[in-house]
């Protein structure tokens, strides 16, 4: 029998995805060292060992040869901020000064529509060139912001989630919204689950919400049960401080989101890094998800997520960057960084288990296992092609890898976007890193 040869596109690599959790389920992944893609219609057809699907092929399929290369999950970056793009890098001591100096200024400008879309175009290339094809965005507060982003993914055809930030208070008056959530309420209605775009309602984080907001927030929360939330918690010591002031009556600054309904399965906290055991509890019990943002915590000194604690309450922890308080668009990077804070906090962090946390990870806590984040059939095709030799210092090391987890580890350490041979978005390759792959004969 052979393959219908009807739009098959057939990609030629070492392919890596994974099933499971490697921290809690042994054979976890497939690692397949000379495998076969097989894409059809933008979806995963088959995913194996070149040498029994090959000859399944009808002869005028053409296959692409990435041999010396891994294929991957497309990376799933679950918190980063698109209007943050032009001051990622830019100096202040600690997270509230850095807002005020940078980001609110920046910010305003996304209310007219022609830079917001040029931001959105320069921050999507930028996401693909990267490896990431599914991300969590927070626009700014303005509709404008947030039609950009949809417009230009919808014309790439990425599987992304964003909302507008809502924010009612303590900040700057042009950026200031109001607890009339009508505006959110119609980009739902205008976008999510439209093609591949997924709405996220967007409380910025509890300081800049009145509680009338935050009440509004978990009605339109309710009243859209499987559009995704994200919000932040928990950054910065003097942010809890401020949160204890403003909600005094709240047990901790991560009830003040559950109190107002904003817990809940597809809901996404950013940073989570003083937290409780209760709190970290209740994150496992209501099924929200924890978005680590190592590169940005380090750089804001924000503090040290505490990822065995969470792994020990049974919460679901992804990996973020958190551009532009995140130093990169990496999520290589943001793997390296993840590694250290887990050294500083005395756990270990394996390759493997990074790599599925940017995954297949990141998927199931956004609820959208099987459709990204893996390779089983039938699954969106969203794949990347890592190069191991993208750097004479990265062929230099491993050419000596002995082991999957140390070529992992070496990519994650050592990599960037240079990494990125080639991403692809719904079986359409959306980046190329120069050449495009040879063509087997
Ligand atoms: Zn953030």
């Amino acid at each position: 029998m052979t393959t219908d040869t009807t739009n098959l596109q057939a990609y030629r690599a070492s392919l890596l995805h994974f099933h499971a959790d490697p921290a809690f389920a042994e054979d976890a992944h497939t690692w397949i060292e000379d495998g076969l893609l097989l894409v059809e219609d933008g979806r995963v057809k088959a995913a194996g060992d070149y040498a029994s699907l090959a000859p399944t092929l009808a002869p005028d399929v053409r296959v692409v040869d990435y041999r010396g290369y891994i294929i991957a999950p497309g990376f799933i970056d679950t918190h980063v901020h698109f209007p943050q793009t032009d001051i990622i890098a830019s100096p202040a001591p600690g997270l509230l000064p850095w807002l005020d100096t940078y980001t609110f200024p920046t910010e305003r400008r996304f209310g007219d529509p022609a830079h917001a879309r040029a931001g959105a175009e320069f921050f999507l290339d930028e996401l693909l060139r990267n490896g990431t094809t599914t991300a969590m965005v927070y626009c700014s507060v303005h509709k404008e912001s947030a039609n950009a982003l949809f417009e230009a993914s919808a014309a790439r055809k990425l599987r992304m989630a964003r909302g507008k930030v809502l924010m009612d208070r303590n900040c700057p008056d042009f950026l200031q919204d109001t607890a009339d959530l009508r505006e959110s309420e119609e980009l739902i209605q205008r976008w999510h689950k439209q093609g591949r775009a997924m709405y996220a309602i967007t409380p910025r984080f509890a300081p800049t919400s009145t509680e009338a907001q935050l009440a509004a927030t978990g009605e339109l929360a309710r009243a859209y049960p499987d559009t995704f939330i994200q919000t932040h918690v928990s950054e910065n010591e003097d942010e809890c401080t401020w949160v204890r002031e403003l909600f005094p009556q709240r047990r901790s600054y991560l009830d003040v989101y559950e109190h107002y309904g904003l817990m809940r399965p597809r809901a996404m906290f950013g940073h989570c890094i003083w937290l409780d055991d209760a709190d970290f509890a209740r994150l496992a019990d209501t099924g929200s998800a924890i978005a680590h943002c190592p590169t940005s915590n380090l750089f804001l000194g924000s503090g040290l997520f505490d990822l065995a604690h969470a792994d020990r309450a049974g919460a679901m922890v992804t990996l973020a960057t958190d551009v532009g308080g995140g130093t990169s668009f990496s999520m290589l990077q943001t793997m390296n960084e993840a590694y250290k804070v887990a050294r500083l906090k005395g756990s270990y962090l394996p390759a493997l288990r990074m790599f599925y946390l940017a995954t297949l990870g990141a998927a199931r806590s956004m609820g959208l296992e099987g459709t990204i984040g893996n390779f089983v059939a039938g699954a969106e095709a969203d794949f990347i092609v890592l190069d191991p030799k993208s750097t004479p210092l990265l062929a230099r090391r491993t050419a000596h890898c002995t082991t999957l987890e140390e070529t992992l580890f070496a990519l994650a350490l050592l990599g960037d976007d240079r990494a990125i041979r080639a991403t692809y978005a719904f079986g359409e390759r959306v980046h190329e890193r120069s050449t495009y792959g040879q063509v087997a004969a």
